[in-house]
């Protein structure tokens, strides 16, 4: 047995922390099954990220469809900040009560997941980003986290079973296993192109065993215009000035005519060497970073009971509104009984928190993943990397 829990275990509500299983033990016993409203919201980000991108919403909809509560949230996808609603579920408490485990654990991983692609994918611009890190992840999540590594904005993942949940075709290059059980890195890229079928990038890793300049230009001959790209995926240890690396295999390439061959960086890349080697690279297979990605810390709270406001200490009772600027971005929260107006910009305000399910009913149909990446992308180009 894996030690994960089943779909069923998690739509029983079984996957709950003791506290709320206790908690509606004794409010049954005492009779009490009163009406809530509770919003998810994340009062910080980590890294000090000045936004984040919602995801996890259509598993968060495999519960909640079978649940007799009434939803609001933002479309999976959204950029939003700290302080600000992204769902709201009303419905008696005992009905939803023991979900907010699951429900927290849903949307908090796959928007650290997602938010991270999109960092990633904002510092690459139109350069191609590739989630690798599956293998750091336990595998029966993997192809969750591809999926959400995709609509945060990666071009493409390398699980064939996330490339499938993400409705495109899996990316991927070969191994330094394949060099070393072959002898050497020609002799492994020749033997890819003649078995791998034509429609496959012919990328070649060029770190194994020599200098990375020697092997591009080795492997460069051997493939010529066929090669789409050489990969380095220098070790740490080994990588010294990694741009001046870079700088030499761009060069002595170009000299010899291989001016269309990319370079494709890899290991233990982030957000950040990608800014850094932007001006050189032309793709990167991300790993850790997105897929080990840290969590949006959201939490449940109850703002209203039976239709009074009401709340904790430091947090706002009653519903609210999210609205945001069509022009500008602007976004503000509001009480659910202000309307949605003229920004400062004098564009017009849209709510996007917005009504999903109604008693188990869904108000629109789910997006597709290449939707919501989409989606994500036009939002990339509004907001910056830092604060
Ligand atoms: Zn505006």
């Amino acid at each position: 047995m894996f030690h994960t829990a089943t779909h069923k275990e998690v739509k029983e509500g079984l996957v709950t922390d003791i506290y709320f299983e206790r908690t509606k033990k004794i409010l049954e016993a005492k009779g009490i099954d009163l009406s809530v409203r509770a919003e998810f919201m994340a009062h910080g980000f980590p890294s000090n990220w000045p936004w984040a991108v919602l995801a996890g919403v259509e598993e968060c909809a495999e519960v909640l469809k079978d649940l007799p509560v009434d939803v609001r949230v933002m479309r999976e996808g959204t950029i939003f900040g700290i302080k600000q609603p992204v769902m709201e579920i009303s419905g008696k408490y005992l009905d939803f009560g023991q979900y907010e485990t699951a429900l927290l654990g849903m949307i908090c991983q796959a928007s650290g997941i997602a938010t991270m692609a999109a960092r990633c994918k904002k510092a690459a611009g139109k350069k191609e980003v590739i989630s690798f890190g599956a293998r750091r992840v336990h595998p029966t999540i993997a192809p969750l986290i591809e999926r959400n590594a995709y609509i945060g904005g990666c071009d493409g993942v390398s699980v064939g079973l996330g490339a499938k949940l993400a409705g495109i075709e899996p990316s991927g290059t070969m191994p330094h296993a394949l060099i070393l059980l072959m002898g050497d890195t020609v002799t492994a890229t020749k033997a890819f192109d003649e078995v791998i079928e034509p429609g496959v990038r012919r990328v070649s890793l060029i770190d194994t065993f020599n200098d990375e300049k020697i092997e591009a230009l080795n492997v460069a001959g051997a493939l010529g215009k066929k090669l789409y790209a050489v990969r380095l995926d220098t070790p740490r240890s080994r990588r010294g000035d990694f741009v001046e690396i870079m700088r030499e295999v761009r060069w002595e390439l170009d000299l010899r005519g291989y001016r269309d061959i990319k370079l494709l960086l890899s290991g233990g890349i982030d957000e950040r060497d990608i800014e850094r080697y932007n001006v050189l690279a032309d793709a990167y297979g991300v790993g850790t970073a997105v897929s080990a990605a840290p969590v949006v810390d959201f939490s449940m709270d109850i703002i209203e009971i039976d239709g009074h406001p009401i709340a904790k200490r430091g947090k706002r009772s009653g519903s609210k509104r999210v609205l945001r600027c069509k022009d500008c971005f602007n976004t503000r929260v509001c009480s659910v009984k202000e309307k949605p107006s003229r920004c400062s910009c004098g564009g017009a305000e849209e709510e996007i928190l917005v009504d999903f399910f109604s008693k188990g009913n869904l108000k629109y149909p789910l997006p597709e993943p290449s939707e919501i990446r989409e989606f994500v992308l036009q939002q990339l180009n509004k907001v910056e990397l830092y604060c």
